[in-house]
């Protein structure tokens, strides 16, 4: 079939995948036609199948025209999809009707851009580039490719932190190339399916959620499991000091220490730094006979736990815009690292261990040297299409008002965070915010009236947040928080009077419950995650 004949075929319709490897309990082509025949009897359009003796099979029980691909184990010890002419040769042979292969940079290191040629003219069929980015689909296209699929993202070494589909890569690559663009890889739901032909794609290829027993068995044998005995190293890297310690799948704090950050000795320091406190977690860990299964890192600055790197920090953290801390400490450690912003793993160990447990919609502040922000909505953590979502600490609460750490003035930070909390009582009175807050126990005046200023200016940024997000809760954590339930309850009471439609509400404004770690425990729970995803 040329390229128009296979459009006609599939625009607008699903391909399945039907593949099964040594050891699989359906390894025969006889379980392979069946899987064709039960794809076929629910709406698939055409099969994608591997080496000769399978496509035959396929081909005779359903004739739907079949993506050919022949998996090759290289001399490196890794498949390559069709890495000959002849294997394409005998695909077309068993009845395939296109032929795909490998034309990553990998693939095209073996040959494959000549190859998606001579298929062409030689076989007569059309051509499936497999690729994992617009560069490689780019070159497949040049050389003649039919169609380009998304199956390689996330399996090559520049692609390997990406474990998700992304309907975005695929806006991408319509974008970029001339010829259609099949999704493939990491589609594991109708939803996913849906938003790749959103996205433009002009047909879906679906394996695994579909034809894999074993793997669909296997999602929901880890989901029902409780979590395993295990300990994780966490890590909150704060501007100025950084806790760190090992934690048990309970949120039992096991070990911890504290020591200062390098904050401005630039990243390489900073990499090295937590590659130190990592080692050191390791190291107890062992002591108290547990091995690390993961390690994650809260961090300030904004992280994008997907590719592991910080985005974007401020110049407080000279040259930590753009580090690879995921990659840095995973080559030290030797195990899954996880990074994300502070306030976000904050979230993420309310939700698990604190106050959050089983609330679907939540906000956290956190209250410190800056004010950091995080939003679950709807169940999932707000990150944003530059991972900078969620930048509550930045939302304006004065017209032209205090300049801010981010560039602009009259932010909610410089309203509520440490500084401003003693810009409001007498000039100099209070030589830190824990002399203030222990001047409020006391009973001083001048220091309640503070807190009083800081708690309204607090609530302003909270009605606000709450008018938009409809949270259930609002969590707020860090320094100023600790102890000081004076202010919890004095922005609450603001928050009330600053809020519409108070009576059908059902928001709380509470104090987290995680204390002094509060950082380490958030960090501990992307640990914990990344631990039962690495267990398998
Ligand atoms: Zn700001």
């Amino acid at each position: 079939m040329n390229s128009a004949q296979w459009m006609e075929a599939i625009r607008g319709r699903l391909i399945v995948s039907c593949q099964a490897s040594t050891g699989d309990a359906f390894y025969s082509p006889e379980s392979m036609a069946l899987f064709a025949a039960a794809a076929k009897a629910g709406g698939a359009a055409a099969i994608r199948a591997n080496g000769p003796r399978d496509i035959a099979a396929i081909v005779r029980a359903t004739a739907l025209p079949v993506i050919g691909i022949q998996k090759r184990t290289m001399d490196d010890g890794q498949v390559l999809i069709t890495p000959t002419l002849e294997e394409a040769r005998a695909l077309v042979e068993a009845g395939a009707a296109a032929v795909a292969l490998d034309c990553t940079a990998r693939g095209q290191r073996h040959g494959a851009l000549e190859r998606v040629r001579r298929i062409r003219e030689e076989l007569g069929v059309a051509v499936c580039a497999d690729i994992a980015t617009e560069t490689e689909a780019l070159a497949a296209a040049e050389c003649g490719a039919d169609f380009v699929l998304s199956t390689m993202r996330g399996y090559t070494d520049e692609t390997a932190r990406i474990r998700r589909f992304q309907p975005e890569f695929i806006a991408r690559l319509v974008a970029a190339v001339r010829v259609p663009v099949i999704a493939e890889g990491m589609i594991g739901t109708p939803e996913e399916a849906r938003a790749a032909m959103e996205a433009g794609a002009c047909a879906v290829v679906v394996g695994t959620a579909i034809t894999r027993p074993h793997e669909i068995t296997r999602l929901f044998a880890r989901a029902v499991r409780p979590p395993e005995a295990c300990v994780v190293a966490a890590i909150d890297l704060g501007a100025t000091n950084t806790k760190y310690g090992v934690v048990d799948q309970a949120g039992r704090m096991l070990w911890s220490a504290v020591e200062a950050t390098p904050s401005k000795e630039g990243a390489e320091a900073l990499l090295n730094h937590l590659a130190h406190c990592a080692g050191r977690c390791a190291a107890e860990a062992k002591r108290l006979g547990n091995a690390a299964a993961a390690i994650g890192i809260a961090a300030a600055g904004w992280a994008e736990r997907e590719s592991g790197r910080v985005v974007w920090a401020t110049e407080g953290m000279p040259g930590w815009s753009g580090a690879q801390v995921a990659r840095v400490v995973e080559e030290a450690s030797g195990v899954p690292v996880v990074v994300e912003n502070d306030a976000r793993a904050l979230a993420e160990g309310e939700r698990r261990f604190g106050a959050a447990k089983g609330v679907r919609d939540f906000l956290c502040l956190t209250l410190g040297t800056g004010v950091g922000g995080a939003a679950v909505v709807q169940g999932k953590l707000l990150g944003g299409a530059s991972a900078l979502g969620g930048a509550l600490g930045h939302l304006p609460v004065e017209p032209d008002g205090e300049p801010c750490a981010c560039g602009a003035r009259g932010c909610l930070e410089a309203y509520a965070n440490a500084a401003a909390l003693l810009r409001y009582a007498a000039p100099a009175r209070f030589g830190s915010a824990q002399e203030l807050i222990e001047a409020v126990q006391a009973g001083d005046d001048g220091a309640k009236r503070a807190l009083q200023t800081y708690a309204v200016y607090l609530a302003r940024g909270i009605a606000a947040l709450v008018n938009v997000f409809d949270p259930e809760l609002v969590v707020l954590g860090g320094g100023l928080v600790q102890g000081n339930a004076e202010l919890v309850a004095e922005a609450s009471r603001e928050t009330d009077r600053r809020i519409f439609a108070r009576e059908v509400r059902r928001v709380r404004v509470v104090a987290s419950s995680l204390g002094y770690e509060a950082g380490v425990l958030g960090a501990a729970a992307l640990a914990l995650d990344a631990a039962r995803e690495g267990a398998g």
